[in-house]
């Protein structure tokens, strides 16, 4: 049926499909239907907004009837160097371009009306608010990025929280942006941006825009349409998550990675399972725009690229405002328990400081990286733990709820004192949990001002921003959190910090766990000693000994040490790890998947195969769970990647019921 003159469209659908689907570009629309057009198609009796990945004059070998491009949308094609970004992102994560827009465009796309065209805006609506004059050590470092930049480097600016890291993004950025340049500000959560905003509003004023998954559809479609509508010319700067380097960028000349060590920039789930800050190199590399990493911790990843030359290291040391590093205690709890000094969960000498603290008016954080009451519970007469029924984890007892409830899942349970194996009234809590803590500070220090900052207890927005804004005032004199607490708050009252049952963090199976640890421990005593007085950390453990206790009171050098360890033993940076994961809620499937996994990767020559093995937690939502690490030589392992999705596709399809994960670069 096809005549000499048809075009055919071959298109990308916001599905996982490994095939392009071909459509027959219609006379009337052969001017608007050009390479990167949006289009709307229908594909399994569904219609798709989808995008032409390249034009043709045949249809291949396809015999069937073909459909027909219904609309072209009325919005600028996506661009060359988008579709190369996305193309970028399917190879190395191990998914389709289809996953890749899907993730990129169905929050975007999904409008209502057409896009209004921007306002253009007048030079003398240029912001006149005045950034802060750099000190001399901040002046320098902004030279060495430069200079980084001009010899096509990315640069790393390590700087100990409170060096004034911020204010060099920003003097970078407005130079740019007053020339029309765009910038991308990456941060790797939400409450970061949230803290950022006023800052880069009082700079940027109207030349702001946030870009989150915290944001409704419409205003995520505005701002998309408005960076893809925005005449050359006008710069602006995009403060947004990972998801923002999806954004239509043209002519971008500066992205900053902000806290580049911190895991939350990588995606788990959906595919792509991408890592913002290292797609983030390879987005500046398209565009040849200059890339800027910063964080007080350096992640090994990027302190590697350092040591090959690929980056630029640029170093901050002093803080601003002159304050020092804060004293560190660790104290033995074992120890301590012998001698009679522990009161509960708290050492006296713990209590003792917590009391001349508040006593002075300052205040206090006490970490503890597990919310709920108790992480378990268990009776006393015959041992029982309940579990999840669909997840093999013990369930979390929320007392506030009366609930025993699974971190997994969304299953929960009335929490009984009765035990309903043995019928005794047995139930105990096992552990403790912020709001264990919170409860008991409560209970020794009953004048003090207690809050909890947790998952929680800010499920709304408005209650974590009172939180927060309570603390800053000095209206709470304890702050008893998690991990986010952690990230960026600036509290100048804080003179103490406190970690309750440290080890935990170190008590995980991950070859990161150290790294993790004295990068959160370095976050928490940031937060410390911006006011007048030095801070202090208090950190209460099991593990006194542990050496990354060593090496955050001594100094980074020792911590440095682990990175020859993961050379020697092979892991990331210095080789390319896999974490291939099989899901069967049938466990004949599960083994026999994994079998012929184990089998089909073994003929692999670059491959070094760990697994199976069963994760900590091997069960979840029903499924049963395997997995497998794949080490490969961190480059020219295209090949390799390519066989084991081959592998993973055709297992999936002649097992049934099984589903197979490839994630790159795991967290
Ligand atoms: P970092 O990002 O390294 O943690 P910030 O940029 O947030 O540090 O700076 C810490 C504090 O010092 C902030 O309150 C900031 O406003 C202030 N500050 C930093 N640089 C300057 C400067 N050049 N002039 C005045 N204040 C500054
Ligand atoms: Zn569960």
């Amino acid at each position: 049926m096809s005549s000499q003159n048809n075009i055919y469209a071959q298109v990308i659908l916001p599905l996982k499909l490994k095939m392009g689907i071909s459509y027959l570009v219609p006379l009337q629309l052969e001017k608007r239907a050009v390479k990167g057009a949006k289009v709307r198609v229908i594909f399994a009796r569904r219609e798709y907004i989808a995008v032409i990945s390249e034009l043709t004059d045949n249809c291949g070998d396809y015999k069937g009837r073909i459909s027909e491009i219904l609309s072209v949308e009325d919005v600028p094609p996506i661009s060359e160097k988008e579709l190369r970004f996305w193309q970028w992102c399917a190879d190395y994560y191990m998914c389709t371009v289809g996953e890749v827009y899907r993730a990129a465009f169905t929050s975007a796309m999904r409008r209502d009306s057409a896009p209004k065209r921007v306002r253009k805006q007048k030079p003398s609506e240029v912001d006149s608010r005045e950034l802060y004059q750099l000190s001399p050590a901040q002046e320098q470092a902004r030279e060495e990025i430069m200079k980084s930049f001009a010899q096509g480097k990315p640069a790393l600016l390590a700087g100990v929280t409170g060096s004034g890291k911020t204010e060099i993004y920003l003097k970078i950025a407005k130079e740019i942006t007053d020339k029309g340049g765009r910038v991308l500000y990456m941060v790797p959560e939400i409450a970061l941006s949230r803290q950022l905003n006023d800052r880069l509003e009082a700079v940027f004023g109207e030349r702001l825009l946030s870009y989150h998954s915290g944001m409704t559809p419409a205003a995520r479609y505005s701002a998309y349409s408005k960076i893809d509508s925005t005449p050359d010319g006008e710069g602006f700067i995009v403060l947004g998550l990972r998801s923002s380097l999806f954004l239509p960028f043209r002519n971008l000349e500066l992205i900053i990675i902000d806290e580049e060590h911190d895991s939350s920039y990588k995606q788990t789930e959906p595919a792509p399972r991408y890592n913002g800050r290292d797609s983030a190199i390879v987005l500046g590399q398209i565009h040849s725009a200059p890339v800027l990493l910063g964080s007080a911790t350096p992640s090994f990843e990027s302190l590697y690229n350092c040591s090959s030359g690929r980056y630029s290291l640029v170093r901050l040391d002093e803080k601003f405002h002159g304050a020092t590093e804060p004293e560190v205690t660790v104290i033995d709890t074992i120890r301590e328990s012998k001698a009679k000094r522990m009161n509960g969960l708290f050492s006296q000498t713990l209590l003792e400081e917590i009391e001349s603290v508040t006593g002075r008016g300052e205040q206090v954080l006490i970490f503890r990286n597990r919310r709920s009451y108790s992480p378990l519970v268990q009776c006393s007469v015959c041992g029982h733990i309940p579990m999840c029924s669909h997840c093999n984890v013990p369930l979390s007892y929320h007392k506030n709820r009366g609930e025993l409830c699974c971190h997994y899942c969304d299953y929960h349970i009335p929490r009984s004192s009765v035990c309903p194996e043995c019928s005794e009234p047995g139930m105990t809590e096992k552990g403790s949990g912020t709001e264990m803590i919170e409860e008991k500070i409560r209970e020794i220090l009953p004048n003090a001002r207690v809050a909890r900052f947790d998952a929680e207890t800010t499920q709304s927005k408005a209650e974590e921003k009172r939180i927060l804004r309570e603390f800053a005032a000095g209206k709470i004199d304890i702050l008893v959190g998690t991990q986010m607490i952690s990230k960026g708050f600036d509290f100048k009252g804080l003179s103490l910090v406190a970690l309750i049952q440290a080890d935990s963090m170190l008590a995980m199976d991950d070859f990161r766990a150290n790294e993790r640890a004295f990068q959160l421990l370095r976050q928490l005593s940031g937060r410390t000693g911006r006011g007048a007085a030095r801070g202090k950390i208090i950190i209460q453990t099991s593990l006194a000994a542990h050496n990354v206790y060593e090496a955050f009171s001594s100094g980074e050098e020792r911590l440095y040490e682990q990175l020859a360890e993961r050379q020697e033993f092979g892991y990331p940076p210095f080789v390319r790890l896999i974490k291939l994961t099989i899901r069967s809620a049938d466990r004949n499937r599960l083994s026999d998947a994994a079998a012929r996994t184990s089998m089909g990767l073994g003929k692999i020559k670059s491959a070094e195969i760990t697994g199976p093995f069963a994760p900590v937690v091997d069960k979840v939502r029903g499924e049963y769970i395997l997995q497998f690490w794949i080490k490969l030589p961190r480059a020219g392992n295209a090949a390799a990647k390519e066989r084991i999705a081959e592998l993973a596709e055709k297992i999936e399809i002649e097992i049934r019921s099984v589903t197979i994960v490839a994630d790159v670069d795991p967290q």
